[in-house]
């Protein structure tokens, strides 16, 4: 396993947001974290970055144990984050901000072809690319976002509710985007409210019920799970 997340808690303030969470990514493929607002899901992708401290469990990736780095370092080994809400630079260009991506990277000459790579899987990016990243579209600054997250050249990719406030035709190009980029070899970690696309994009999920771990099994199956249709897919 790439990622292994064993009894993971999480409290803000004595409030427990996430209790005894265990998870497991595999080398390849999306994984998805579906459950209603407030399930402790942004607080599970918070936690593997190094965001928020566990006060029990632990969280280890390619072997390491990694619970406790700060987030640079976890960076650094090798998982990018995109945040809830995109958080684009807004006073900065497109390509500015899509080389913040690579602050950490020494290796100049593949940091070009890399953006290379990320202008040609985002061609509006690319047509963009001297534009304030405050001037895109809600679906622009989410790929921009996802962009920079790729220009870590990172190991895992974790993506908060990327289809969060988008129109359906943007949410179509960015599911089709994300299905491009696990199958380029970067698995992923996808938490979406939208558990209909969740659970058509992912090859397994969780389910997070306040702060617990309620069900998991492959996407396909939850997706026929009869608790699962009726309290996510209105079915
Ligand atoms: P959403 O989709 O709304 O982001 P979520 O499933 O991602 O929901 P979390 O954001 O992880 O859930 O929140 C889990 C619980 O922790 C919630 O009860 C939330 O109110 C609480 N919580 C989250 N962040 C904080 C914080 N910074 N301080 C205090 N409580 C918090």
């Amino acid at each position: 396993m790439l990622l292994e997340v064993k009894g993971a808690s999480v409290a803000y303030n004595k409030v427990v947001a996430m209790r005894q969470v265990s998870m497991q990514v595999p080398e390849g493929g999306i994984v998805t974290i579906i459950g209603a607002n407030g399930a402790g899901k942004t607080s599970t992708l918070r936690a593997i970055s190094g965001l928020v401290r566990l006060f029990a469990g632990e969280i280890h990736f390619g072997g390491r144990r990694i619970d406790g780095l700060p987030p640079e370092k976890i960076v650094a080994a090798g998982i990018a984050h995109v945040p809830e809400g995109r958080r684009v630079f807004p006073q900065m260009t497109v390509e500015e901000n899509l080389r913040t991506g690579a602050f950490l990277r020494r290796d100049r000459q593949e940091i070009e072809t890399d953006l290379e790579k990320v202008f040609a899987r985002f061609p509006r990016l690319k047509e963009r690319r001297r534009q304030l990243a405050s001037t895109m579209s809600g679906g622009e600054q989410q790929m921009l976002a996802i962009g920079r997250a790729l220009m870590a050249k990172p190991r895992l990719l974790l993506l908060d509710e990327p289809s969060m406030g988008l129109a359906p035709v943007i949410v179509e190009e960015i599911a089709r985007i994300i299905k491009e980029i696990a199958a380029g070899g970067v698995p992923v970690i996808l938490v979406e409210q939208n558990a209909e696309l969740a659970l058509s994009l992912a090859d397994y999920a969780y389910v997070l019920e306040t702060g617990n771990l309620a069900l998991e099994g492959r996407a396909s199956e939850l997706h026929e799970n009869e608790h699962v249709r009726r309290a996510y897919l209105g079915i």
